[in-house]
């Protein structure tokens, strides 16, 4: 039997994981990092440093989304390419009756919490008022929990990439704690 479970983070950003039942390796069986800390990363993760994606509609997060990627391979640790064979979507939506700016939903192994699949959706109606310079902050956000990083709420964490509040973040780039999580995240 399938099962399905869905998690929401309170928020601007929420992420929803769905269960499923591949077999990977790299085992995770308790998140890592916590507010503050400045990470909070996994259970679920990528297990691994090289991602791909597929864009599928053309509005206005599409910049940010390509930028988002460039901002997490410079750290140097991950490769984040394009791909039309890519499983993984990014998508546009339009619902002006949410606080939901963009969310991350993905698929992942039960038994390692490996990461098998995810997409990426930006919510038309708010990216489109916003700043090319805050839309990129949401579009390198929203990686971050491709990696297996999640959201922190902290004031005190509002200048890392992984604050969860969209419109109110301050950092352009993963910082060195974004980037502590992110190792956890890729091995
Ligand atoms: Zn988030």
């Amino acid at each position: 039997m399938k099962k399905i479970k869905a998690i929401i983070f309170i928020g601007i950003f929420f992420c929803s994981f769905f269960l499923s039942n591949t077999i990977h390796a790299h085992t995770m069986l308790s998140s890592q990092g916590s507010e503050g800390l400045g990470y909070i990363v996994g259970p679920q993760h990528a297990s691994k440093s090289s991602l791909t994606y597929k864009l599928d509609t053309t509005t206005v997060y599409i910049a940010s989304a390509a930028v988002g990627a460039t901002r997490w391979q410079d750290t140097g640790l991950v490769t984040v390419k394009q791909s039309s064979s890519s499983n993984n979507h990014i998508w546009g939506y339009y619902d002006k009756n949410t606080s939901t700016i963009a969310f991350n939903r993905y698929t992942y192994n039960t038994a390692t919490n490996i990461i098998i699949q995810f997409n990426i959706s930006f919510n038309d109606y708010y990216m489109s008022t916003y700043t090319q310079s805050r839309r990129n902050k949401i579009g390198t956000h929203e990686w971050g929990h491709s990696f297996g990083l999640k959201d922190l709420y902290n004031d005190a964490n509002k200048g890392k990439i992984m604050y969860g509040y969209g419109n109110l973040m301050t950092s352009n780039n993963p910082t060195s704690f974004d980037i502590k999580g992110l190792k956890i995240g890729i091995k």
